[in-house]
Order: C-alpha cells, then sequence, then structure tokens
C-alpha cells in the first residue's frame, strides 16, 4: 500500500458507486446470477452480458475459474469497468481462503492493468457462497491492505450491504491499525 492509497468501508449498494472499476461477484459462467452479479446486470445494463458472453466465445470458453477476475465495460453504472471475480463456495472441510485472496489479488491485478484509480468492492463470498461473514472480511482486508501497494490506486473501497458485513470489515480495517490522517473515514 503506497501511503497515499486510502482503504475505506461503507455501507451501501455496490451499483451505486461512482469509481473506476467496480468488482462483480460473479460466478464461474459469466452470465448471470443473483446478489451483486443480479444487481450490476440489472442497473449496468445489457452491454455487460454482451461483453462476458463475447469473453466465452473467446478467450475463456469454459467460463472464469475461481480466484481469477477479468474486465468489462461496466456499462450504464457509474463507473468505468467492472471487474468479474468468481469467489470460492465456502467449504467446512477444505480451507478454500487461498482462493478467496486470489479473488481480491486478481481483481487489483486488473486494476492496475486498466489504470483504475478507485476500486469498490463487495464481500466476496459472502453471500449465495455461505462463507461467514467475519473470515470474509479478514481474508478481504488482509490481502487488499497486502496488495493494494502495487497498482496506482488512491482508494480502494469495500462496499457492504448491510449492517453486519459492514461492522466484520470495520473491525478488521481498524484491526490494522493507525493509518494515515484521511483513512478509513
Ligand atoms: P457470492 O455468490 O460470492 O457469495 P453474493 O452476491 O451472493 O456473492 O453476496 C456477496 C455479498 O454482497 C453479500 O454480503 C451480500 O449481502 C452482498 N450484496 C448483495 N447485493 C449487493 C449490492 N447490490 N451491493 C453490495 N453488496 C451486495
Amino acid at each position: 500500500m503506497t501511503p497515499m492509497t486510502l482503504l475505506t468501508r461503507v455501507r451501501g449498494d455496490i451499483t451505486r458507486q461512482h469509481v473506476d472499476a467496480v468488482v462483480n461477484a460473479a460466478n464461474s459462467s459469466l452470465l448471470g446470477g443473483g446478489g451483486v452479479d443480479g444487481a450490476i446486470h440489472r442497473v449496468g445494463g445489457p452491454e455487460i452480458l454482451a461483453e462476458c458472453r463475447a469473453l466465452r466465445a473467446g478467450r475463456l470458453p469454459g467460463g472464469l475459474p475461481t480466484g481469477q477476475a477479468v474486465a468489462t465495460t461496466a456499462g450504464r453504472l457509474p463507473a468505468r469497468w467492472v471487474i468479474h471475480t468468481v469467489g470460492p463456495v465456502y467449504s467446512r472441510a477444505e480451507d478454500r481462503s487461498h482462493l478467496l485472496a486470489s479473488c481480491y489479488r486478481e481483481s487489483l491485478r486488473v486494476a492496475a492493468e486498466l489504470g483504475a484509480e478507485t476500486v469498490a468492492f463487495p464481500a466476496v463470498s459472502a453471500g449465495v457462497y455461505g462463507w461467514p461473514v467475519a473470515d470474509a472480511a479478514r481474508v478481504a482486508v488482509r490481502t487488499v491492505a497486502a496488495a493494494g501497494g502495487d497498482g496506482p490506486f488512491a482508494e480502494l473501497r469495500f462496499v457492504l450491504f448491510d449492517d453486519r458485513a459492514f461492522a466484520a470489515f470495520d473491525a478488521e480495517l481498524q484491526a490494522l491499525g493507525p493509518q494515515p490522517p484521511g483513512e478509513n473515514r
């Protein structure tokens, strides 16, 4: 993290974020789903799905693997790009946190390639994919704090849909320790 990168959190809707790139908690088909994915396609309009279909017809015939990320237009969203990433389904039997961390790292890598300076993330895997939100927050915040320094980022924002998720991310961000002035407001 460069000293100038703000790590922030808001309670809100990912489709209303005025940022360069919003991250989508997609599924590997890239052809839409519920939760964040449904909202992004609903609000962003058909251009996003058209680019997803083109990716499936081109370089991703088998879909996007878990832990990877790929960008499309953001259509009518107040952002320039959507970065689609596929979170792992939570498993009690198997530790898949490296795949969840990979979602954030790969999304940041794609964002940096695009030149996105502001990026908004949802709580990947913490919805339908069943990840306990406190642990999802721990993986998300630690990974973004560690990997966010490799890009041109001014602000990396976590967007949490409900109070519980917000509290979990807030606690993890506070646990990072003192931040330069203006951070984490
Ligand atoms: P996954 O399938 O990866 O679990 P979901 O979209 O089901 O993804 O949920 C991920 C998280 O995003 C959950 O905490 C859910 O409450 C939250 N969420 C759902 N809709 C939105 C939205 N429009 N903006 C921000 N977060 C959302």
